[in-house]
């Protein structure tokens, strides 16, 4: 077998497609991108060699779509299939499809994934090859009343955990006895919904829990090793949101002891490639050899692997390629080395304040902070749109520095020169979580971020007046700009004196109340015009302003707010004032008048005709509006500037 596979089909999207794109690019192998219709403009698919449609967005129709995505593999002659994380990248199934079609599957053989795939079956396996298991019940027996007798025997709090598992879901905490036929049936109802399978394991509820896991990498001649481990313990509803390596307070022992107990796990299941053994550690005093225990093996890569990546120096999708086709693994267990501290944040177009709802729409503008020790893997770009079909992440941000504490500070920086704009993000989150004291000194478990949400900053803020006006100033100064643009557009734009980029101007200064809406609440705001344009009083002036159509975005401190003028006429002057005079815009001669106070005028209704050097300039309304004032008679001459109509706004107040 080559050293190397000469092409690769890409069975994913989004940021891990890219990259493995560009892993795949760098070893000069061909890469096939697969998408749905949803994803036919997509960064992956751009970067790709070459890219096929599976079908439309929906998973089921497309990215989980077996069939179809081993005829593109056939029809391309693609040599391997990288799977990604999630999708089909721990069906056994589609591994075996791969290898009966010929086409090396770049992950571990059909066997390991089936065996690692039902928590139940998966702890006993690796509780007879002397790996730790969470003390719980993991048999057949699924009678609710033989159940409670498990929970309580094994004793309060237990953890109920359907044995399909997966994203958190199907998992309960039960606190009492009392709790638990109806928290059994809860986990049950998810389990069902979510794998289709009612089956659950009970377990002790580790207390102080830190989820620490293992990097492991097997290949096909019997070698495996491990690559440190990450510490995934800030979570929220069982989902990572920071991970790091190394975990803090690790110790040497206690990392050796993880490290056999990983490899003992994978040895157990004939494991090749990478993968990452799951353990929970009681944290109360430290991490301690005899303090943790197996949970689960994820056999993929999995979504935190640049922080591996960062203090090994190894690049984990290069290694996947190089197993994948034969190859031995290019070192042993001592060569591997870890250098300084490294940090991923998972930045989300989610809704922190209302639940964490996913936040989906256009992305108006997306600036991530890399280089310096940032690396970015994102799968998204400004004007792409977030959509509702998959995962929300917009970008894994990944730092890097010589330890904890610096890389932390790297992370806070980064996300605070961070700017999304559009959907709603967990940024202002993640840069409390990494400035977060208690997190700081290594003083947090899994529960972290459930506890500590309002110090957080995790609940609905009110407005912040300062924003709005600073959005309300901005639209303001963008009407004036179209329409001095649509004014000189009418008289033909040209150069010199003959450009009026003012026709329709205010009178001296005024200022006037405008109806703002701010986040679908409407608002009143008092702008004032001089001769520098319109102000609003407290208006902010550090903030990020992003057009998005009519709308302007104002960003600060990873808050953002929209802001659109109430009533979309307000975009034309004549409302900003009780009074506004459409002037000549050179000197001439006024030679037709089409209209007489009180009529009422559209938007770009003729006015008058101003004739000058032999040409002839039309005047019109900038706005609907009732004409109150005609200043000047046919033949009359006007100088430049001179007041020729006057309108107000029609539903002015
Ligand atoms: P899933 O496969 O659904 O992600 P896991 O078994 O990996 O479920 O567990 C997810 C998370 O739940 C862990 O990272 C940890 O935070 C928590 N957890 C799991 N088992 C226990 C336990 N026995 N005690 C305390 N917390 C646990």
């Amino acid at each position: 077998m080559a050293d190397l596979p000469p092409s690769v089909l890409v069975a994913n999207r989004g940021e891990i497609a890219c990259r493995i794109i560009r892993t795949a690019q760098r070893l000069g192998i061909r890469t096939i991108a697969v998408h749905s219709d949803a994803d036919a403009g997509a960064l992956f698919v751009e970067m790709a060699d070459e890219a096929h449609r599976l079908g439309p967005a929906p998973a089921a129709e497309s990215y989980l779509r077996i069939d179809r995505i081993l005829e593109v593999a056939e029809a391309t002659g693609a040599a391997c299939v990288h799977p990604g994380y999630g999708f089909l990248s721990e069906r056994a199934e589609f591994a075996e499809a791969c290898a009966e079609a010929g086409i090396i599957f770049v992950g571990p053989p059909a066997a390991a994934i089936r065996a690692m795939g039902l928590k139940d079956a998966a702890k006993a396996l690796v509780a007879r090859a002397g790996v730790p298991v969470v003390p719980g019940y993991h048999g057949a027996e699924q009678d609710p009343e033989v159940l409670r007798q498990e929970a309580n025997s094994v004793g309060y709090p237990v953890l109920i955990k359907a044995v399909a598992g997966g994203g958190g879901k199907g998992m309960r905490r039960v606190e009492r006895e009392a709790e638990f036929l109806d928290a059994l049936q809860g986990a049950r109802r998810e389990a069902t919904a979510a794998f289709g399978d009612p089956r659950v394991l009970v377990e002790k509820y580790v207390l102080s829990p830190r989820h620490v896991e293992m990097q492991v990498f097997a290949d096909a001649h019997g070698h495996v090793v491990h690559l440190f481990e990450r510490d995934c313990s800030l979570q929220r509803r069982h989902q990572k949101v920071i991970e790091e390596a190394p975990a803090p307070g690790m110790s040497p022992e206690t990392r050796e002891a993880m490290g056999r107990a990983a490899i003992e796990a994978a040895r157990a299941v004939g494991y090749v490639g990478a993968g990452t053994v799951e353990f929970i550690a009681d944290g109360r005093d430290g991490l301690r050899p005899d303090r943790f225990w197996f949970m689960e093996m994820n056999t993929r890569l999995q979504v935190e692997h640049p922080v591996t990546e960062a203090i090994t120096g190894l690049d984990l999708v290069e290694l996947q390629f190089r197993v994948a086709a034969g190859g031995r693994l290019p070192f042993l267990q001592e060569d591997v080395r870890a250098d300084g501290h490294a940090v991923e944040a998972r930045l989300y177009a989610e809704d922190p304040a209302a639940g964490f709802l996913p936040s989906t729409g256009r992305l108006w503008a997306l600036d991530l902070a890399e280089g310096n020790g940032v690396r970015i893997d994102s799968g998204v770009r400004a004007g792409d749109d977030v959509s509702p079909y998959y995962d929300p992440m917009i970008a894994k941000v990944i730092v890097h520095a010589g330890d904890r504490g610096a890389a932390l500070d790297r992370l806070s920086q980064a996300l605070s020169e961070t700017v999304v704009a559009g959907p709603r993000t967990n940024v202002a989150l993640l840069r409390r979580l990494a400035d977060a004291e208690a997190f700081r000194r290594a003083d947090f478990d899994t529960g972290f971020i459930e506890r500590n949400l309002e110090q957080l900053g995790v609940a609905a803020a009110p407005l912040d007046a300062s924003m709005v006006a600073a959005g309300a100033v901005h639209l303001v100064r963008r009407a004036q700009a179209r329409l001095a643009a649509a004014t000189s557009l009418r008289q033909g734009a040209r150069p010199g004196p003959w450009r009026v980029t003012d026709g329709f101007q205010l009178v001296g200064a005024s200022s006037r109340g405008l109806l703002v809406t701010a986040d679908g609440e409407t608002l009143e705001l008092r702008v004032e015009f001089d001769a520098k344009g319109p102000r609003v009083a407290g208006a902010s002036e550090d903030c990020t302003l992003v057009e998005a159509e009519e709308e302007v975005l104002v960003l600060r401190d990873g808050r953002q707010i929209r802001v659109a003028l109430h009533d979309p006429f307000d975009v034309d002057l004549e409302r900003l004032d009780q009074e506004g005079a459409v002037k000549a815009p050179m000197h001439g001669r006024v030679v037709a008048v089409f209209v007489e106070p009180g009529d009422l005028v559209e938007k770009g209704q003729r006015l008058a005709v101003v004739e000058a050097m032999k040409m002839e300039h039309t005047l019109v309304a900038p706005a609907p509006g009732e004409v109150i004032e005609v200043a000047v008679e046919v033949g009359a001459q006007v100088a430049e500037g001179a007041r020729v109509v006057a309108l107000k706004g029609v539903s002015d107040e």
